[in-house]
């Protein structure tokens, strides 16, 4: 018999808590060979999730909660799930079925083949508006372009991993995380599973497009330092340009004699060599950001109640 923690994150998720319970139980209700635990992160929440939460878990011996002090975001939700988790297999899940039960029973038989992890990965983004998947698909082509972390497109995050494997994701400590990108960094034998996207029927998306630009910088600027390596080349090339017209000018000078006009030239330099610095600064800017963000080395969450017993209201910094 196999224990298995399913962690799912919640931010305002009252309208669907309990379905997601209900769905979730009857599908799993036909595996064999599992023990399922529930820990669901209330990550501040708003509304009553977390009285729903405490019901759940008051009716059901398997269900545990964890909820934060305030809105840490889903990533240190996810976080905390995995901290508390000690189950043998590991699913990580959103709250909103969006990402399907029903593909659990499949998606556990990989991690029966032998595989590490077992995640999904969206084949349609029916549903979601043009601009979001448009700037998804860049995301991803500029992030694997400039990463060394190849991160597959449209990898969500639901997924089974084994306790090894959570472990190894447990020992990357970083403060700002970025999930897809950490499952990627550590490695293992993943197996997709592709589905099709579900529309959220019950609740509603908490991301906002400012929301996932800097999820999108924070991606790509945790995981690569490709960006501070083509501020150098810039910087390289426009010396070369400068030097050779430095150069001709200095013979062109030197044998026509002063040319004073030269107005729209100057300007150009200018404005084009400052719009360069800027962006440069604003490269090194985000470096700066995230070793700032490291040193303080703050907790990730901070949890005000939980039922998991022996961590019951425990200031969470390692
Ligand atoms: N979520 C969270 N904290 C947040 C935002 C979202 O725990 O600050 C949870 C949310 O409750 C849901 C999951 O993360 O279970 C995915 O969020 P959502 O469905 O809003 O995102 P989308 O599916 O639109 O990407
Ligand atoms: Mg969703």
């Amino acid at each position: 018999m196999s224990s298995v923690d399913i962690i799912v994150p919640c931010y305002n998720e009252e309208a669907v808590l309990e379905t997601f319970y209900r769905v979730t139980e009857e599908t799993l209700s036909s595996m064999t060979g599992y023990q399922f635990t529930y820990i669901f992160v209330d990550d501040g929440s708003r509304d009553s999730t977390l009285a729903k939460m405490k019901a759940l878990a008051k009716s059901h011996s398997n269900v545990r909660y964890l909820s934060f002090s305030r809105n840490f975001g889903k990533e240190a939700a996810m976080y905390a799930g995995l901290k508390h988790s000690s189950g043998d297999l590991v699913i990580v899940m959103d709250a909103d079925l969006q990402h399907p039960p029903a593909m659990i029973p499949e998606m556990m038989k990989g991690i029966e083949e032998g595989y590490d992890c077992a995640a999904a990965r969206r084949t349609t983004r029916a549903g979601e508006s043009r601009i979001r998947s448009a700037f998804s698909n860049l995301f991803y082509r500029v992030s694997n372009k400039m990463s060394d972390v190849k991160m597959p497109q449209d990898a969500v995050d639901f997924r089974i991993m084994t306790r090894q494997m959570v472990n190894s994701i447990l020992e990357l400590s970083e403060v700002e995380r970025f999930s897809k990108g950490i499952f990627a960094w550590v490695g293992f034998d993943t197996k997709w599973y592709p589905y099709e996207n579900v529309e959220r029927t019950l609740g509603t998306t908490k991301w906002s497009f400012r929301g996932l630009l800097k999820y999108a910088i924070d991606g790509i600027t945790s995981f690569s330092i490709s960006p501070l390596r083509l501020v150098s080349g810039m910087g390289f090339l426009i010396s070369i340009v400068a030097f050779i017209y430095i150069i001709a000018t200095l013979i062109q000078t030197l044998i026509f004699g002063i040319d004073v006009p030269g107005y729209v030239t100057t300007l150009c330099a200018v404005l084009f060599l400052g719009g360069i610095i800027e962006l440069s600064i604003g490269i090194l800017g985000e470096y700066i950001a995230h070793i700032y963000m490291e040193a303080k080395d703050r907790p990730i969450y901070i949890i005000k109640s939980t039922n998991l017993s022996d961590r019951d209201g425990k200031h969470e910094s390692e």
